[in-house]
Parts: C-alpha cells; structure tokens; sequence
C-alpha cells in the first residue's frame, strides 16, 4: 500500500500516536451509540465477573478500533494481547497464545477477515466453548487432545466484515460498526491532541484541521503532527494561516483530498466520461489494490457524494465533478 498522508492505514510514522490515544472509554469521542453500548455490556459482565462476549469492530482504517480493543481490556480490568489475521500462520501460533491467556483477558486479532482456514477453524470451539483441539503428532500416530482455555473475550477487527465468513461473524455476539467522524468530533480530539503535544493551536486552526481529516482521527492525528512541526520551525503559534500553509505544502486539499483521491476522481471524470466504471478497472489504471480503493480511499469520497457506487461501477457525483472544477455533463445524479 502507498505511503499517504491522508490514508487511514497505519504507517511506520503512527508510531508515534500512541501518545494521542485515549484511554478509557469516557475519553473516546464520537461513535456515540457504540460507546453507550458497549458501555452497558462491559458493566453487565463486570458485575457477573465474567468474561465479556466476543466482539467485532468493523470500519475503515483508523477510526479507532485497535484503540477500543485496548479499552475494553482497561475498562474490564483485565490483560490485553494484541495479534493479526496475517501472522497468525499455524494453528500452533494461536494455541500458544490461547493457553497463555489469563481468565477473563482481551485477545485482540486486527485485520480478522485475513485469517486461515485452518486458524479460523481452530477459532470455532475456542470461541464458543473455551475448548482447543490440538492435533499431537503425524500420521496413524496422530491423537487429538483436548484443552480447556481460560473463558477469554476475542476482540476482532476487520475493515470488511463482508469477507468475514458466516461462522465465525456468527460467534461475535456483539458486532459494532464504527462510521466515519464528524468535523466536530474529530475538532475536540485535536484541540485535546495539541496540549497532549504540547503546543499552541488556534481554534480556527484546530477547525481547519478538522474540515480536512477525512473523517478519520488517525489522519487527524498525523496532520496534527506535520503542523506541529511548521508551527515550530517557523517558530509561530498554529492558527488558521499556518494551518493553511502546512496542509498546502503537504498537498492536501480545502476537502482533505490528496493527489491521489484527485488522481481517482479525475480518471472516472476525464476516461470514463463520469462512469459508471468498475473498480477493477479503476485499481488497474491507478496501479493501486482493489481493497485499498474500497477501504481507504472510497469510504469517504462516497460518504462525500464525491463518487457514488452503483451495481454497474462508480459514478463521480456531482460534487465530485464540481471538486475538479469541471462541469457535470447533463443528467448526473446529485
Ligand atoms: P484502527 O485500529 O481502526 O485502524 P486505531 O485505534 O489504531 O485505529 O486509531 C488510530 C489513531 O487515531 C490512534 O492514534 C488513536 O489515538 C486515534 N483515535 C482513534 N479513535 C479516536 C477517538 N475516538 N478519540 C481520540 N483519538 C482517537
């Protein structure tokens, strides 16, 4: 995947927001229903002192799913172990890390849809029963042994639960969608980032920051830092004119776009006469994978109108067209 500065996936530079994540739960902001939910759900197993239900985040990049996991663990009171579909690679990977769990622990697994079938499958008896079946040897002398496993809440996270199967999507007993944020959401989050960064933003700063996210705290976070750094090379508060002047030099649009987000608008404008146009073609001619596009560039220039998906492809929107400065041919859907 490119390296973007607007893209909600993680980057070797997000090292560095660990700083700016919340904590508990009262300091998450925004996904308000979800937070009140999951709020009553973690009480309810708190007080039975038992282990809370599995639970599937589902949602684009960076909106705060690993951060929620992490929550979960502290509001319960219990340890948190963090792995991913992609390096989990034989059913042994996930026994050691099963029989290793205390009672009532966090197992967090990021990017759940890219599980193997045969890990997926090891998944079954442990999520629904505290159960591990564990294949001892080769050939005839092959035996089965069962384990029993602390009960454990597994917290999975997945940009797509589409490609989840319907076994294992069906062992989450508490599925929570998280939605792009608001401006104003993602406007406190960054007024808090600045002191937690430690330098001066001005509210207009802060705004303008906000309006060009992208919907997406990570890259509120990360824009956060670049000006920052403008801010004290320059050696000048963050107001609205060294905000504008930062978020510019990084090619950052009065949207939030990118070159890249313009490179794929104006494909379906300028080769496609506005679409529809089907993403494979889409990703081939923008050298880029079918899941990126649906994943990180697509949730918001749909949410947006930018781009609107039909059963025959995408369609740029009539926003979309205005975004280019080109005018839409007649009839476009609004
Ligand atoms: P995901 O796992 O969905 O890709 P993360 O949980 O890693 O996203 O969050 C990415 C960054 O955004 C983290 O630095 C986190 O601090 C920040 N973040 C996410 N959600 C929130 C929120 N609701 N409030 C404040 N910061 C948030």
């Amino acid at each position: 995947m490119s390296e973007r500065l607007t893209s909600g996936a993680r980057q070797d530079e997000d090292a560095g927001e660990a700083s700016l994540r919340p904590q508990r739960l009262a300091e998450f902001t925004g996904q308000q229903r979800l937070r009140e939910n999951l709020l009553v759900y973690i009480q309810a197993a708190s007080a039975r002192g038992e282990a809370l239900d599995h639970v599937l985040l589902h949602g684009p990049p960076g909106l705060g799913k690993t951060t929620l996991a992490q929550i979960v663990a502290r509001e319960m009171g219990v340890g948190f172990r963090a792995t991913s579909g992609p390096v989990l690679q034989r059913a042994g990977d996930l026994a050691a890390i099963l029989t290793n769990l205390q009672p009532r622990d966090v197992l967090f697994v990021d990017e759940i849809h890219r599980l193997q079938p045969v890990i997926e499958e090891t998944l079954y008896p442990a999520m629904e029963d505290f159960q591990l079946d564990l294949i001892i040897g080769e050939g005839p002398a092959a035996r089965t042994v069962r384990i029993d496993l602390p009960p454990f809440t597994l917290v999975g996270a997945t940009t797509r639960s589409g490609l989840l199967s319907t076994p294992l999507r069906d062992r989450f007993g508490i599925p929570l969608r998280l939605n792009l944020y608001a401006p104003e959401e993602l406007f406190g989050i960054l007024q808090r980032g600045a002191v937690k960064l430690g330098f001066s933003l001005s509210e207009e700063g802060a705004r303008e920051i906000s309006t060009r996210s992208r919907g997406t705290p990570r890259i509120a976070g990360r824009l956060l830092r670049r000006v920052r750094d403008f801010a004290a090379v320059g050696g000048r508060v963050a107001d609205r004119a060294l905000v504008d002047m930062a978020l510019d030099r990084l090619e950052v649009d009065a949207k939030g776009l990118d070159a890249m987000d313009r490179r794929y608008l104006r494909r379906i404008a300028e080769h496609h006469n506005g679409g529809p146009v089907g993403v494979e073609t889409l990703a081939a001619a923008l050298s880029e994978s079918r899941d990126t596009l649906e994943d990180v560039i697509e949730p918001f220039l749909i949410q947006e109108g930018f781009v609107l998906r039909t059963p025959r492809g995408r369609m740029l929107g009539e926003p979309g067209w205005r975004h280019l400065g080109l005018t839409p041919p007649a009839g476009t859907t609004v």
